[in-house]
């Protein structure tokens, strides 16, 4: 009889420790126990139908989205908020805290294979650090999904992850401090209360992590995507500014203030009153402003710069409480009492600042370079997920082209790391139908073509270039695109659903109506000349960072915002295509911010956006379970009287043998050089039952 250490998770799901040699698979197994366990381990074994599969290629109706959202709500019910396709991990945001992130659940995930623990975030982490150490392979893990679904948490449970297990020196503390502490100021400056989220991203987020040849993290670089900067000067109702605003208005020490100008009541500032939500019941700006100023510190920013981004950051404010009056067609500034501080607080020149505000020099803004160091890496994608609301205007047409990107990118690189793995193993690999977004890329992004530099030739075109231009010229060059849709039908009659204003397109992910109000302004981006004349003239030393006096001599124009966005797009396509993925598909249960509510409408919304069911279904196209051969033998030799209890030939001639005893068919299972496939998981239960007799 096999001897099985087993230890039972308190949410009833069976984990199965490895034995001597490797993996058990341990998916819903059914096993034997010596008779003083066995009562405990069958009441646990029943949780196979409570709990569902941990594993969704293992789901026979695989094809079934009804079958899918079933096993994740059992799931779900259990606080099993992870389950895999394949390697994929799906995450369902718990709205609760879940002992699940404890140090002990990180040493139980640390250096043990993907499969013989339960699925969790700590198991995608230490697969991938691993495979960065063992196979030399830069990693990324690219986490996914709506706003509210759970990313920025699963990344800060990444990162916690690394700064507790991997090796530490004094030095490398440092940077651990320096990488967990970046959060808490990237969110203040980036994160705000949206109605979806309390703390919702405002932008994407891109980290790379640096490990040396010991696999200490020796540094860290992070990139910044499609900050939305409209949230500056407008909140919708229920929505806040960023959250560094209201951090320092109520955690500011007093002097502070005073050195600002500022008052301690958000609600004077114009800039804070528009969401009329000055507090939020999850959020304590107070304290929060407390961790941030220390954070600042630890990851670098001496007093003196600090200084020099508060009074940016005041500035901001007292922008927003300028007041202007017109006369004569000409702009005025009613009290200067607000120039006054700002002209101190950004060290530039008041009555040169008064003349920048109110007459116009036009010139667009340019975008910062990164560069990378030599260095083993993982980077982490914090990215926004498909959005589709109501009204969709320009922000939601660059989200929804990121996704397509990476939509595309995790085509090429899941298809070809299957291709891969059949072709080390000598399989013949038999190509998986698939739905090839690229048509939709193209559509977006081609050169001339696409909608992105139609939008651009409109931007740039003198005259009555406008929203409107820009939609007529969509229809007369992209009519009769597949994936473009307009309002017009061929026999000049309107289409209903449509607003005359808008365009749908058919993405890999659903339908969207874009309303073109407002594209061209967004995609112009401009700032006025003389303003950003003002700024390099600063003596704040942050300011003069961001606004490069060499661009004011550049003559030539910028690029326009979705241009940017598209070349900082492609360029970290580059960089995830150079480096192995893992994928974190992230899942809100509903949109009450409420644990245990499972609302089913919205989750089979995320299930097709996501892209899961036909991730599924290439996962399930070739086999659904592979295993290498001393693993498979270890854990079923003694199903076989020649295998058991040790096999001494070679291990694929003891995998054959005890196959064939065991009546696997050929179709059902194909050998490869150092791995066994099996095509169904049926095959794989109806051998781990024979373990059970
Ligand atoms: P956005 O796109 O708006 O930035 P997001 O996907 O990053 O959204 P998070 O901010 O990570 O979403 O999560 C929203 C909230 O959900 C968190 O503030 C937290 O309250 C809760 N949450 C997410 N993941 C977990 C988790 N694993 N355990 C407990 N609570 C969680
Ligand atoms: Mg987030």
């Amino acid at each position: 009889m096999m001897e099985l250490r087993i230890q039972l998770i308190p949410t009833g799901e069976i984990i199965l420790p490895p034995g001597k040699n490797g993996e058990n698979y341990c998916h819903n197994c059914r096993v034997v126990a010596s008779d003083g366990v066995r009562a405990m381990m069958e009441s646990a074994l029943t949780a196979r139908d409570r709990v569902g599969v941990q594993d969704f290629v293992l789901l026979e109706n695989y094809t079934s989205e009804a079958a899918f959202i079933e096993n994740l709500r059992k799931r779900f019910k259990e606080n099993l908020i992870y389950t895999y396709i394949g390697s994929v991990l799906v995450s369902v945001n718990p709205y609760k805290d879940l002992e699940i992130y404890t140090k002990n659940h990180m040493e139980r995930y640390r250096g043990v294979n993907f499969y013989e623990v339960s699925p969790h975030i700590y198991a995608v982490s230490d697969n991938a650090y691993r495979s960065m150490r063992t196979e030399r392979k830069d990693q990324c893990i690219l986490i996914s999904g709506e706003s509210g679904a759970g990313k920025t948490e699963a990344s800060k449970k990444i990162l916690q992850y690394y700064a507790v297990t991997c090796p530490a020196s004094e030095h490398v503390q440092t940077i651990k401090d320096r990488l967990l502490q970046s959060n808490p100021v990237l969110e203040a400056f980036g994160n705000a209360k949206t109605l979806r989220n309390d703390n919702s991203s405002r932008f994407g987020k891109y980290m790379d992590i640096q490990f040396d040849f010991k696999g200490a993290p020796v540094g860290g670089h992070i990139i910044n995507y499609l900050l939305e900067k409209s949230r500056v000067v407008h909140q919708n109702h229920g929505e806040r500014n960023f959250h560094i605003f209201y951090q320092i208005i109520e955690g500011g020490e007093e002097d502070l203030l005073r050195r600002l100008g500022l008052e301690r009541n958000s609600q004077q500032y114009q800039y804070l009153v528009k969401g009329n939500c000055p507090k939020v019941s999850s959020i304590n700006d107070r304290s929060d402003w407390k961790v941030v100023r220390k954070a600042l510190a630890v990851i670098g920013f001496n007093d003196d710069e600090v200084e020099e981004l508060l009074n940016i950051i005041a500035s901001v404010l007292h922008l927003g409480n300028v007041q202007y009056k017109e006369e004569e067609g000409y702009a005025y500034i009613t009290s200067d009492t607000q120039i006054k501080y700002l002209a101190r607080l950004l060290g530039v020149n008041g009555t040169v600042l008064t003349e920048a505000l109110t007459h116009k020099k036009i010139i667009a803004k340019g975008e910062e370079d990164e560069s990378h160091k030599d260095a083993s890496v993982i980077g982490l994608l914090d990215i926004y997920g498909f959005e589709v609301f109501q009204h969709n205007s320009f922000e939601q047409f660059c989200i929804n082209y990121c996704n397509e990107k990476l939509q595309q990118l995790f085509i090429e690189l899941t298809l070809k790391s299957e291709q891969e793995e059949y072709e080390a193993e000598g399989i013949t690999w038999e190509p998986v139908q698939y739905f090839n977004n690229k048509i939709i890329c193209d559509l977006v992004e081609e050169k001339f073509k696409g909608i992105i530099s139609i939008l651009d030739e409109e931007c740039l075109r003198p005259g009555d270039a406008s929203d409107v231009t820009f939609l007529q010229k969509l229809e007369d060059t992209l009519g009769g695109h597949p994936h473009f849709v307009t309002h017009k039908l061929a026999d000049g009659k309107t289409r209903k659903v449509m607003g005359r204003e808008e365009f749908r397109l058919l993405h890999y992910a659903g339908e969207v109506n874009y309303n073109v109000n407002g594209f061209l302004d967004k995609n112009n981006d401009l700032l006025f000349r003389n303003l950003k004349e003002v700024m390099c003239m600063s003596e704040n030393k942050i300011l003069t960072q961001c606004f490069d006096r060499d661009e004011l001599s550049d003559k030539k124009r910028p690029d326009t915002a979705a241009t940017q966005f598209k070349a900082s797009l492609a360029k970290l396509m580059e960089i995830l295509m150079s480096k192995e993925p893992s994928y974190v598909r992230c899942i809100k249960p509903n949109d009450s911010k409420q644990a245990v509510r499972f609302d089913e409408v919205l989750i089979r919304h995320q299930v097709k956006y996501l892209g899961l069911m036909e991730n599924l279904r290439v996962r399930r196209a070739g086999f659904a379970y592979r295993r290498r051969y001393e693993t498979f033998l270890q854990r079923y030799k003694s199903l076989c009287p020649e295998t058991w209890p040790n096999w001494n030939g070679k291990l694929s001639d003891g995998v054959s043998t005890l196959v064939k005893h065991l009546g696997y068919k050929p179709e059902e299972y194909k050998l490869g050089r150092s791995k066994i496939f099996i095509r169904f998981p049926k095959t794989l239960f109806a051998t781990e039952d024979a373990l059970e007799t």
